[in-house]
């Protein structure tokens, strides 16, 4: 039966495609069918893993501290009892043996089935233990993960189904999974969560897929194998789809190709207004090979380099110094001599910190230790990242970018650990340059509002307003619970940016804005309205963003913006929006 669900569209085109299921316990379970003859090792490498589980846990159980709570012990037992009961392997195995699952997808379809049993029961103290039974299969299934090599694309649906294009839906993805699947041939995205600023929603735009987030309920309504239509323009995934829809939306598919061929012809053309004011078009990017399209769709520089993205991967140590140095040195020849902001790692919140470390030590709070408050509180992972990023500036015009400040004591701690690196390489007679510049992101409602502080110690601002207006609205930029709220036109932002911009404008400091806004060219008008001449985006939306500047009079929109920012109410603002844009 069609039917349609509805959530944020955060990446458009159009993908059609069977749906690929990534399950709701664990997103690095693997789905795929073992091959015929291999059921037996599969059911006994399930049982290993239980084995290898029940030792850990006995090993936990000795060792626990004298004074440790008896709760702690009574813990251990419960999870004991339940990996000692074979009732818990058993239907998996019948599951691998019959249906060919691999242990892990086995495991977590015997978990869901259990948990979705354990919803219905109304003793509260029953209904608890339903915790305990996930947090013993989840054991089971990391232990499995540890022992799997990476997945394939052909992991995912049954070899019969190779060459059919697949759409992942999962409950959430994170960012760095996300990036997993870039060696994939996955043609969209669909999730439970998400906001059209999370990171994960990033990702998605960066990697030009299709996606759709928010999507209530989509990983329990669409099942694995399904076909899909995933509209990324309107927020709409069509399940089983009829020939007729298909077609139709075959054609769209079409004509958004066309469009994008199009586009490609402004490449080589200045990017300039109507009434030639000069505009410069820089671009994001998460990882190093990422220059190389940025370069070729004319970017000027590298607006917003995501180190993070380096620093996310669980399985890999964090990265030392000399390896931090060839990526971003990487960028830096990539980018032959144009500009490259490498924003210093910013973890925390939506984005878990990798390398073995556990996420207690930045938080899940956007409030939390995230980005430059994680660095300070840990300054031999943070000098490690300034020396590997002046070193790189020995060979281009690599310069420093300092997340989430809002303190002038964290400003000055910041510059003095630049200082001290730019001492330890002197003192090792590395090369670097002595003067490199360095920026500060304006994304707290609290920095916009003491901007003489930012502009008196930096070479140049850079307004990352995905947190700004997260900030400053008090929503949480990845909860789709209240992305219905995640407004930039609110007029308390509009007026913040436009301060800000006036402000930096004055001081010649140069400003940019490196948030999803500035790669929206439904907002590239309004931007230049406020005086912004610095954008920088993902790579993919220059030229939709170009197309915009090409064909706007910058003199009739600045004169256009004041009865904008004075208007509060919103159809008075929607009217001086209209004839702003018009
Ligand atoms: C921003 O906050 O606007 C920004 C560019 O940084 P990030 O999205 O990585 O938080
Ligand atoms: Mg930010």
């Amino acid at each position: 039966m069609t039917f349609a669900l509805h959530g944020i569209p955060v990446s458009k085109g159009i993908a059609i495609g069977k749906a690929v299921l990534i399950s709701r316990a664990a997103i690095e379970v693997s789905h795929h069918l073992i091959d015929s003859g291999k059921e037996e090792a599969e059911a006994k490498k399930l049982l290993d893993a239980f084995d290898q589980v029940r030792l850990e846990l006995d090993q936990l159980r000795q060792g626990l501290p004298k004074d440790a709570p008896p709760e702690m012990a009574a813990f251990l037992d419960v999870h004991g009892m339940i990996l000692a009961d074979p009732a818990l392997a058993e239907k998996p195995i019948k599951l691998i043996r019959t249906q060919r699952l691999n242990a892990a997808w086995a495991l977590t379809t015997e978990l869901n089935d259990l948990l979705e049993q354990f919803a219905e029961i109304e003793d509260s103290y029953l209904k608890e233990r339903a915790n305990d039974i996930r947090q013993v299969a989840e054991r089971v299934i990391k232990t499995l993960n540890a022992q799997q090599d990476s997945l394939t694309p052909s992991d995912f649906l049954p070899t019969s189904d190779i060459g059919v294009e697949s759409i992942i839906v999962a409950h959430d993805i994170a960012p760095h999974d996300m990036l997993r699947f870039k060696e994939h041939a996955f043609t969209g995205f669909i999730t439970d969560l998400g906001g059209k600023t999370s990171h994960t929603a990033i990702v998605a735009r960066s990697m030009e897929i299709p996606a759709v987030v928010g999507v209530r309920h989509a990983s329990e309504m669409i099942r694995h194998g399904d076909w899909l239509v995933l509209d990324g323009e309107r927020g709409v995934v069509v399940v089983a789809p009829d020939e007729q829809l298909l077609a139709e939306y075959r054609e769209l598919q079409t004509q958004i190709l066309k469009e994008a061929r199009k586009l490609q012809q402004l490449k080589h053309a200045k990017t300039e207004t109507a009434d030639r004011v000069e505009i410069e078009l820089f671009a994001n990017i998460e990882l190093p090979e990422d220059a190389i399209q940025a370069v070729k769709l004319g970017a000027v520089g590298v607006g917003l380099f995501r180190s993070e993205f380096l620093f996310m991967d669980r399985k890999q140590a964090l990265p030392d110094e000399e390896k931090q140095y060839q990526e971003y040195r990487r960028v830096v020849d990539l980018m032959h001599g144009l500009p490259v902001n490498i924003r210093t790692i910013d973890v925390g919140a939506d984005k878990a910190l990798g390398g073995g470390r556990d996420i207690s030590q930045t938080g899940t709070s956007p409030l939390g230790l995230r980005a430059i408050r994680w660095s300070l509180t840990e300054p031999e992972v943070f000098l490690t990242q300034l020396r590997a990023i002046l070193r790189a500036s020995a060979h281009g015009q690599a310069r420093i970018m300092i997340p989430m400040l809002a303190h002038a004591k964290e400003i000055d701690e910041t510059l003095r650990l630049i200082e001290k690196a730019k001492q330890q390489l002197h003192q090792r007679g590395k090369a670097f340059n002595p003067n490199i510049q360095v920026g500060a992101m304006i994304e707290i409602p609290a920095a916009a509002l003491v901007l003489p502080l930012f502009i008196n110690r930096f070479d140049f601002l850079s307004i990352g307003t995905n947190d700004l207006i997260q900030y400053t609205l008090a929503i949480d930029r990845a909860d789709h619970a209240v992305a219905h709220l995640y407004d930039p036109l609110h007029p308390a932002i509009l007026n913040l940016l436009a301060n800000i911009i006036d402000q930096a404008k004055r001081a010649n400091v140069p400003v940019a804005v490196c948030g999803e806004m500035a790669g929206d060219s439904a907002l590239t008008r309004l931007l230049l309205a406020l005086g912004l001449t610095d954008f920088s985006m993902h790579f993919n939306q220059l030229l939709l963003v170009k197309r915009e500047v090409l064909s706007a009079n910058v003199g009739l929109l600045r004169a256009r913006v004041p009865r904008v920012l004075r208007a509060y109410e919103p159809e008075e603002q929607a009217k001086a929006l209209e004839r702003l844009l018009s």
